[in-house]
């Protein structure tokens, strides 16, 4: 059942980025996530990093988002991804360039130990895509200069590794401010309690 990418339906942006990449298959995660996930629904992933889980949120989430465009509304983000570490929240927000790099929209990385002009300018705008680090991100909500009023999609990537960081408070405290009608996406390498 070695599936191709073109049988799920995905926006062709999408299968064009796709094609420039390489990929022809879809991995196990993959195939399972990518359609549950175009319909709206809440998923609990577990996988390793290197397994393409990456691609297996971004691309269905590039996809909703096409299928629905709203002009980015200033201090808001349509969809937040929280990761553990800067390193791992770079790589995810290159993804989403990558993959959605014919469909035009915002994306944003938000982490600690760094200046706070530029992503302050870059939440300004508003953004389509925000993956950031718990911290910060907290920082720039109670500076008021982000507001999860809007988002519609909340990714908790690398679960057990958030709470085995001390994160559990913070991602409390930023989920209680995303809107309770929200598609939920966690991935953890291993089972969470
Ligand atoms: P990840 O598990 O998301 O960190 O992805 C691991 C690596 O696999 C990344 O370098 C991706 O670019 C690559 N990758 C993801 N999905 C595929 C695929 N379907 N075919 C080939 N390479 C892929």
């Amino acid at each position: 059942m070695s599936k191709t990418f073109d049988t799920f339906g995905l926006n062709p942006a999408l299968l064009q980025a796709l094609a420039s990449e390489g990929y022809t298959t879809p991995t196990p995660i993959q195939a399972q996530a990518i359609p549950d996930v175009m319909a709206g629904k809440d998923l609990l992933g577990i996988a390793q990093t290197g397994t393409g889980k990456t691609a297996a949120f971004a691309l269905p989430i590039l996809h909703r988002l096409a299928a629905n465009r709203i002009p980015p509304v200033p201090r808001t983000t349509r969809v937040l991804i929280l990761s553990p570490t800067r390193e791992l929240a770079s790589q995810i927000a290159e993804s989403f360039k990558s993959y959605g790099k014919h469909l035009g929209f915002r994306v944003a990385v938000i982490f600690g130990g760094v200046k706070y002009g530029p992503q302050e300018r870059a939440l300004q705008q508003g953004l389509d895509v925000l993956v950031a680090t718990p911290g910060r991100l907290l920082d720039h909500m109670q500076q008021k200069t982000l507001d999860l009023s809007r988002t519609e999609i909340f990714v908790l990537d690398e679960a057990d590794q958030m709470l085995d960081l001390g994160f559990v408070k913070p991602i409390r405290q930023i989920v209680s401010r995303i809107p309770a009608k929200r598609q939920n996406l966690f991935f953890s390498a291993t089972m969470p309690t």
